[in-house]
């Protein structure tokens, strides 16, 4: 067994640790020691000589040479923020984050000898640490405990409790098994999550699902459980197809469902349902990513780094998106953000004013796109998919060295991509849509980054 104890200092990650460890009877592994082992001086000393950066560098060192097993690891604060470190901290282990609220942090580290990391106060860089940080310990985490009004004994007794008992109890777990037997595409995955749940041996084992309706096509449970076993990771991603969004999120609440992959029609209707939601998922009207944190769930949006990310590269400065639905509202914000000004061209006008004003940017009918003379465009709509061989604009409207990036990715060479290569346009399959919003996806959910590379293999 190999648990790992992450969170802010203060957050009574060394004297829980110490204690853990001789009630488990394992060794007692603290990586700020260990580097001031290696550095032969202090944390102090070593941010004084050689910065920050030296002290990460040896961070990283000793976290990848962590025992895999037979100990519990207290990390230091700002690992985390280097998911090369989570990789390592993550594998085979049981990641808890120790959660405590800013105040009582500022209280519990008065005093200390730590060098600072800003140019704040001691109390407003820890406000703007934990704020920054909160995320990635909240995706770096198998489980999440506060320790804010708990002593060290009760935070040992509920971090032991866990690992022999599991994160929901029993009788919960079996009260609600009928609901997901429900959900579960076949009666043979019904019964393998039945196991799952109420599994004695691997009471840690935690559920992972996407959720829409349709959604039993979906490549993720495929994806992410190859993913899980690379990585080492305890769990196991299935697929709740279901009409009712809030009825998925109540169970995913009931049963401790670590997070949730949000697909059509789902992703505004899921938003009435979650705790927090951050500003881009806000800002787009959509969350395609959900994180259950102790009960508390998070929405995120990841497809618009999904748009964003292969555009990065992209010359110019006018960008077309056809289509007004959630994906041309991904896609519009991915291109804000690169600084583009938009159109919004669809086939019912209304929908494409009412996305515009939203945005700020203009709008127009498909046809428009003849005289706009876009550097980029985006087929937002479902044209082109499966077996629909027609292209959303004719061909004549693409010219050479435009960008056309389309969304739909079954086929991958859609008929507006094969005119656009005809036409000498720069083509970007839907494929990598899919490929960076997963990776972010993935990030969110376990604070892992994966070569996108790696996941264009695992679609193939
Ligand atoms: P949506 O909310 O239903 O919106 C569809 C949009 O397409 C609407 O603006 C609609 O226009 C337009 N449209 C539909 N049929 C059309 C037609 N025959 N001619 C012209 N316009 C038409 O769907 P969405 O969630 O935004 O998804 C759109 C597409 O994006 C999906 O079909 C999918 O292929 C793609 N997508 C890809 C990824 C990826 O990872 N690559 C992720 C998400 C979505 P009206 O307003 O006139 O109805």
């Amino acid at each position: 067994m190999r648990v790992v104890l992450i969170g802010f200092r203060g957050s009574g990650k060394t004297a829980v640790g110490r204690r853990l460890a001789e009630a488990l009877a394992l060794s007692w592994i603290d990586t700020d020691a260990q580097i001031v082992a290696r550095a032969g001086t202090g944390i102090p000393a070593i941010f004084a000589e050689q910065g920050e950066q030296a002290f990460r560098t040896l961070e990283r060192d000793v976290i990848a040479g962590l025992p895999g097993s037979g100990c519990v690891v207290s990390a230091g604060g700002g690992a985390v923020m280097d998911p090369e470190n989570v990789r390592y901290l993550r594998a085979g282990s049981v990641v808890f984050f120790l959660q405590a609220p800013a105040e009582v942090i500022e209280a519990r580290i008065r005093g200390s000898d730590r060098p600072p990391l800003t140019a704040l106060s001691p109390e407003e860089e820890i406000r703007a640490l934990l704020a920054t940080r909160t995320p990635a310990y909240l995706s770096a985490s198998d489980v999440c405990i506060d320790t804010g009004d708990r002593g060290i004994d009760e935070v040992c007794e509920a971090i032991i409790s866990t690992l022999f008992s599991g994160t929901v109890a029993r009788a919960t777990c079996l009260h609600h098994l009928d609901a997901i037997v429900h959900m579960a595409p076949s009666s043979g995955e019904g019964a393998k999550l039945c196991t799952l749940l109420c599994s004695k041996e691997n009471p840690l084992k935690r559920l992972f699902a996407i959720t829409g309706y349709p959604c039993a096509h979906s490549v993720s449970p495929l994806l992410y459980n190859h993913l899980f076993s690379r990585f080492n990771l305890n769990y196991y991603y299935t697929l709740l197809e279901w009409p009712d969004v809030g009825e998925v999120v109540d169970l995913a609440r009931k049963l401790d469902i670590r997070a949730l992959s949000v697909t059509i029609p789902h992703k505004t209707a899921v938003m009435d349902h979650l705790d927090e939601i951050d500003g881009h998922a806000a800002a787009i009207g959509a969350v395609n990513s959900v994180l259950n944190c102790g009960g508390t769930l998070y929405g995120h949006n990841t497809d618009w780094i999904g748009v964003k990310t292969p555009l990065e590269d992209v010359k110019g400065s006018r960008a077309v998106v056809l289509g007004a639905g959630g994906a041309a509202a991904a896609a519009v914000y991915a291109l804000q953000d690169l600084g583009m000004e938009v159109w919004v061209l669809n086939r019912t006008e209304e929908r494409a004013i009412a996305l515009a004003s939203r945005f700020g940017c203009r709008h127009g009918p498909l046809t428009a796109l003849s005289s706009l003379d876009a550097d980029v465009l985006i087929n937002a709509t479902p044209v082109g998919m499966g077996d629909d061989r027609r292209s959303p604009v004719p061909q004549e409207h693409l010219r050479e060295g435009m960008c056309v990036f389309d969304l739909v990715y079954t086929p991958p060479k859609t008929p507006l991509l094969a005119m656009a290569e005809e036409m000498g346009c720069r083509c970007i399959p839907g494929t990598e849509m899919f490929v960076h919003q997963a990776r972010a996806q993935f990030a969110v959910f376990t604070g892992i980054d994966v070569e996108p590379a790696l996941i264009r293999r695992l679609m193939q």
